[in-house]
């Protein structure tokens, strides 16, 4: 089967991680060194020589400070969709705040592109059972799709038993939007979190390469794949975190780009609109079927 594999990148600086947030308070974010439009930059440029075209999740707070940035990755011919305003997580905003701040977050970007954003990924997957209601929010808003569900158990985010592949969700008001959950293999009735990030630079390449081979393969469906231009800047200026924080952010940053390379050799990719047309839950223009 002709799968048409997502490749997603959430743009975001390395100071915005969740996991940081007890270490750089939000108010000094404009004093730290900013590397996202150096880094996406190379992101552009792998990916160009790959001819691959992906779907870039931008947070509003780089847009607002990096409209050229957004131009480019528009220009280049990849998807712009939005990431949120201040990467805080869904879970902890009421949802008068997060209208807010998407609805802002959304302009940000269509202004700068002029085209209409039609995908939303939450800052660190945190749609969980407890904050579905943002489900609606984004159909008010006029998101078609979302890409914030992570199917597994984590100590920040997940949905253990949510759906796992592309689907048409009903939120709590009955609303229809298109979600593509992060993607995982299924081995021995566990779910395998293969689809990028954190996951990608500590499991070994050939773990990755199994699990997305037995999505494609076996399933016969395609995967999500994410990463963040921070996972190839192993020249990033270090954080001083829990060691938790610090090995889940800065293990294998040196051997990253070289892996997302061969990623790019071993996988069909393409835009998540694209991809969600192809399987018949978009129509072309962009509009929820
Ligand atoms: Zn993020």
């Amino acid at each position: 089967m002709d799968v048409h594999n997502a490749l997603t990148v959430d743009v975001e600086d390395y100071f915005h991680v969740a996991a940081f947030a007890p270490n750089i308070h939000r108010d000094s974010w404009d004093a730290c060194e900013s590397r996202v439009a150096g880094n996406t930059e190379k992101l552009l440029a792998i990916f160009d020589q790959f001819e691959v075209r992906g779907t870039f999740f931008v947070l509003g707070w780089v847009a607002e400070r990096y409209p050229r940035l957004v131009k480019a990755i528009a220009a280049r011919g990849h998807e712009v969709a939005c990431h949120g305003l201040s990467h805080r997580l869904v879970y902890e905003q009421t949802p008068e705040e997060f209208y807010e701040e998407t609805r802002h977050a959304k302009k940000v970007i269509e202004d700068i592109t002029g085209a209409t954003v039609l995908g939303y990924r939450a800052a660190s997957y945190s749609i969980v059972r407890e904050s579905l209601w943002a489900l609606d929010i984004l159909t008010e808003l006029g998101f078609v799709y979302d890409s914030s569900i992570f199917p597994v158990h984590h100590d920040r985010y997940g949905i253990p038993d949510a759906e796992r592949v592309p689907h048409r969700l009903s939120t709590p008001k009955k609303n229809i939007i298109v979600e593509w959950p992060l993607s995982t293999a299924r081995i021995f009735g566990y779910r395998l979190p293969v689809s990028g990030g954190g996951y990608f630079r500590l499991f070994p390449y050939w773990l990755t390469r199994w699990g997305l081979t037995s999505i494609n393969r076996r399933e016969q469906r395609p995967f999500v794949f994410y990463l963040h231009p921070w996972e190839i800047d192993p020249a990033q200026p270090r954080v001083s975190a829990s060691v938790l924080s610090r090995f889940r952010h800065y293990t294998n940053l040196a051997k990253c780009e070289a892996r997302l390379r061969r990623l790019l050799g071993d996988f069909q990719f393409g835009t998540i609109e694209d991809g969600l047309v192809k399987l018949g839950l978009l129509s072309g223009a962009g509009a929820a079927d």
